[in-house]
């Protein structure tokens, strides 16, 4: 096993070089040189793995032994004993053919920790092994800065610094990530959108002797091991499923903003997972519903949404799905990534479209159409979503499941973050304790301009 860029220019990579190296040195993404296949007995062998286990089998198909299996397991092990659920990411039913899989356990009650815990351990094990100098560099909507943070303040050898929209993330997000006054933390809140902050972390990343330099590593999703991570909750899905409605088919609905977590499906699905449906739930920025109807791929104007976390118009995944969509052709993914710089979009037809649309699913959720949903099922199922999750069931509403299958949307985070939405549904909810503490505390942030010479002069001033 090793890993090469979806834009085919940079040398066969293994596991740690690829955690470490985050966007590939050619301004690609990182996938794995050849997926690896899991097959009926495997499925088997896993079906009552508990979430730990399953993962460190996931793992290991990928690791190339570069960690050995004992030490694995006590990076595991040690990043969910954080989580409040003893399942980790347990299934919960709502009706017949509605699941919703509860991702929201970890310490900042959003999905991001479920990789941003193991990836924040695995960064000190590779400080502490390899002797690496650790500086984590990223862009937030607004729950992957809290994950990360979450992951590795005061952690000794590392460093991170977080990007976020000034005023565009929800109270609760501000709050997880400022209010931490661990030295090793720089959060800089960007005058601009979430898509100007991840424009100016990825031209950080694209010159590589800045990256070089400072030591510069990724968390969003442009670093594999984040989609790797997410991964395995597909699996455990799917086998909580095959004991709860056995011999069903099996889709998934999946809130998306950068296309990681649904990536993360694909990639399940293409490792040999019998998932039927996967559909791509977002909000008003519906750049990805658009691509699977017409075959454009071209941001339009950008929305503040009730569900900030998929504000995104670029999402920095799908050149993942471009590679695979055209049977991993770097060379077809290098044209289309140059039209897109250049003319501003991405055309495709034909053969790739019907490929497209058979892959996917897609349903763009408007506002109101999210809080009534929200509205919908605190009063048929006593169930609050939060606003995020309530685009993936909204989208598996307009979808469908197969008629004799199930859906499992993910809810990817939890209502308490987003209670300026919940509030507008008239529906007053208590906070968890852990959250409701956050307001007493002294915030930290340095407010910045959208520019990239104003973040890299904080940078390097932080770093240095
Ligand atoms: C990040 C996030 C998403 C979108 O996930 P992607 O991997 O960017 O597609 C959806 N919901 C919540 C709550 C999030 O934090």
């Amino acid at each position: 096993m090793h890993f090469v860029s979806t834009r085919g220019n940079v040398g066969d990579a293994g596991f740690i070089q690829t955690f470490l190296m985050g966007l590939g040195n050619d301004g690609g993404l990182m996938v794995p040189h050849e997926v690896p296949l899991v097959n009926q007995d495997n499925l088997k062998e896993w079906e009552g793995l508990s979430f730990q286990e399953l993962m460190l089998e996931i793992f290991g198909l990928f690791t190339n032994g570069e960690i050995p299996r004992e030490d694995m397991k006590q990076l595991i092990d040690d990043s969910y004993a954080s989580f409040r659920h003893p399942e980790v990411t347990p299934v919960r039913k709502l009706h017949d053919s509605l699941y919703v899989m509860e991702l929201f356990h970890g310490p900042t009650f959003a999905f991001k920790d479920v990789a941003l815990q193991l990836m924040g351990n695995l960064y000190a094990y590779v400080s502490r092994t390899r002797n690496e100098v650790i500086h984590i560099l990223g862009a937030t909507s607004g729950d992957t800065g809290a994950s990360a943070i979450s992951g590795v303040r005061g952690k000794e050898g590392i460093r991170i610094c977080i990007l976020h929209p000034h005023q565009r993330v929800s109270k609760v997000q501000e709050l997880q990530m400022t209010t931490v006054q661990d030295e090793n933390v720089l959060n800089l809140s960007v005058k601009g959108n979430f898509d100007d902050c991840q424009r100016i972390i990825k031209e950080m990343f694209s010159d590589l002797e800045l990256k070089e330099k400072y030591h510069l590593r990724a968390i969003n999703s442009i670093n594999f091991v984040r989609i790797l991570a997410q991964t395995v909750y597909y699996f455990y899905a799917y086998f909580r499923l095959q004991q709860e409605a056995p011999g069903k088919k099996i889709s998934f609905s999946v809130p998306t903003g950068n296309f990681g977590d649904i990536f993360a499906g694909y990639l399940a699905k293409k490792m040999g997972l019998p998932i039927d449906k996967l559909i791509i739930a977002t909000n008003e920025n519906n750049i990805l519903e658009r691509f699977i109807r017409e075959g454009v791929y071209k941001p339009g104007d950008f929305r503040s949404t009730y569900s900030p976390s998929m504000d995104i118009q670029i999402a920095s995944n799908f050149e993942r799905y471009l590679y695979y969509m055209c049977g991993e052709d770097a060379g077809a993914v290098r044209s289309w990534m140059a039209a897109f710089q250049a003319q501003g979009e991405i055309r495709i037809s034909g053969d790739y479209l019907q490929k497209a649309q058979r892959d996917f699913a897609a349903y763009g959720v408007g506002g109101e159409e999210c809080l009534s949903t929200i509205s919908k099922y605190s009063a048929e199922y006593g169930y609050l979503l939060d606003p995020h999750t309530a685009c993936g069931v909204a989208a598996y509403e307009a979808v469908g499941a197969a008629a004799d299958g199930v859906c499992v949307a993910l809810s990817t985070a939890h209502p308490a973050k987003f209670d300026e939405a919940i509030r507008l549904c008239d529906i007053e909810q208590e906070f968890p304790a852990e959250i409701s503490s956050l307001f007493d505390k002294p915030q930290r942030q340095t407010v910045v301009e959208h520019s990239y010479e104003e973040v890299l002069k904080q940078v390097e001033h932080f770093l240095q």
